[in-house]
């Protein structure tokens, strides 16, 4: 089913030229089905990476996109303005902390990362603050695979050993501990106060995932971690960057995340889910008092401007996306999702491969003791007709909002059975 051409030629992600895994060509997708060239049906339980959150193929977005195309597909940002680019931005304003007033359009979550990491930057640099140029993330986190998005993601799983020097070193703390539904333990925020104490005078700002680290381990911790690390991070005079690509547009059971806690940050960066999963889009969000201090800094302006910056397909489809979200008790939906998840994953923990299961809102994790076969895994799942794509030591599912009670069904009854007969899979194909 593997494609020649595509084996030979096109680097996927993650993938190895030399020893590609296949990849699965889809014919097409419409609701939560992907269909595969030969006519096989999947279920998705991915949202191709937490985006496509109404399902593929939406008639809505399919014309939000044809509208815009009727107009434009692209004018440039600089000296250029249009309407779903304004639009857009009144609609996020009015979702997004209270706090945060500035909208930045980027391409993609690790650029939005990068922006986030640039203006916090030159927000010092602006008041005399030269040595304020590092930063400070908990292990654990992903926030892209750009240069410096990639420098405060976990050294481990990110493999930073690999660029060496190239990577600038930043400053990590340990993991959140407390998981979200737990007590609290307040030595889970000791190491950032230390880190804190001793470096605040060379750190422009604290990096994190609020609530959910995704990518680099799918874990859930505990809301008083941000509340407390806000609390630090205004003590040492830093700012607080929160990398909500992943957990935005309701994922975990509330918009975003920083909900769970109640805590504005200053800077925020929002992707993924933007545009419901037709084209990449990021916004980097901050407040007018820091937009100002940038302003005010010896460039006179913040120094970055993509080429397709603000696209208005891309915005015009995540107005659309947005709006059909809100229209909808997208809340009970989530719940919906969280009891399905709720009533099969919990049994797996018995298994004595299986080291976790957690469940947060549309988000379903079991995290084994080992890593994974990939290859012989995503064969299975398709073989039982379910798009699911493990990593490393995890098996997890966030399906599209749209999902129907019976297609999560069998998505999570097709998903139970491979865990459960995860050993003599790996065995007999060893
Ligand atoms: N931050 C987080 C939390 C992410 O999950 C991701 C993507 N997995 C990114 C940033 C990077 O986004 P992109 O892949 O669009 O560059």
């Amino acid at each position: 089913m593997a494609d020649l051409f595509d084996l030979e030629h096109l680097w996927h992600p993650y993938t190895s030229m030399t020893q590609p895994l296949p990849a699965f060509k889809v014919k097409r997708a419409y609701g939560s089905t992907i269909e595969l060239e030969n006519g096989h049906k999947l279920v998705d339980g991915m949202s191709s990476w937490w985006c496509t959150i109404h399902g593929y193929n939406h008639p809505e977005l399919n014309q939000a996109v044809q509208d815009q195309l009727q107009d434009m597909a692209h004018v440039m940002f600089g000296g250029l303005t249009h309407n779903p680019a304004i639009e857009l931005g009144k609609l996020l304003l009015n979702i997004t902390p209270p706090s945060l007033d500035k909208i930045f359009y980027a391409d993609s979550g690790s650029v939005a990362v990068e922006v986030a990491l640039k203006m916090a930057v030159q927000y010092w640099s602006a008041q005399g603050q030269l040595k304020k140029t590092n930063f400070v993330t908990p292990r654990s986190g992903y926030h892209g695979d750009t240069w410096n998005a990639m420098s405060v993601c976990d050294p481990v799983t990110g493999m930073h050993q690999i660029f060496g020097s190239s990577l600038p070193n930043r400053f990590f703390v340990p993991a959140p501990q407390t998981a979200f539904d737990e007590k609290w333990n307040p030595q889970d925020i000791a190491e950032l106060e230390q880190t804190l104490v001793q470096h605040h005078t060379c750190i422009a700002a604290l990096i994190l995932e609020p609530i959910v680290q995704g990518a680099g381990g799918m874990r859930f911790y505990h809301p008083e971690y941000l509340r407390q690390a806000k609390l630090l991070c205004e003590k040492y005079q830093i700012l607080l960057i929160f990398d909500e690509i992943a957990t935005g547009f309701g994922r975990t059971g509330k918009l975003f995340a920083w909900e769970h806690a109640g805590v504005e940050p200053d800077i925020m960066c929002i992707g993924k889910a933007l545009t419901g999963g037709y084209m990449t889009l990021s916004v980097t969000l901050t407040s007018k008092a820091i937009a100002e201090k940038i302003s005010q800094g010896e460039a006179g302006v913040f120094m970055h401007g993509p080429t397709f910056m603000a696209n208005p397909l891309a915005c015009a489809v995540a107005l659309k996306s947005t709006q059909l979200l809100l229209a909808q008790d997208w809340q009970a939906n989530i719940r919906r999702i969280e009891q399905q998840l709720k009533q099969y994953l919990p049994a797996l923990s018995q298994l004595e491969y299986v080291e976790d299961v957690r469940i947060l809102g549309a988000i379903g994790v079991v995290e084994l003791t080992v890593p994974v076969n990939m290859q012989i895994l995503q064969q299975e799942f398709v073989r039982r007709g379910i798009w699911v794509r493990p990593f490393g030591r995890l098996v997890y599912v966030m399906p599209p909002y749209i999902i129907t009670c019976n297609e999560l069904d069998y998505l999570l009854q097709q998903l139970v059975k491979v865990v459960q007969q995860l050993q003599e899979l790996q065995h007999e194909t060893a």
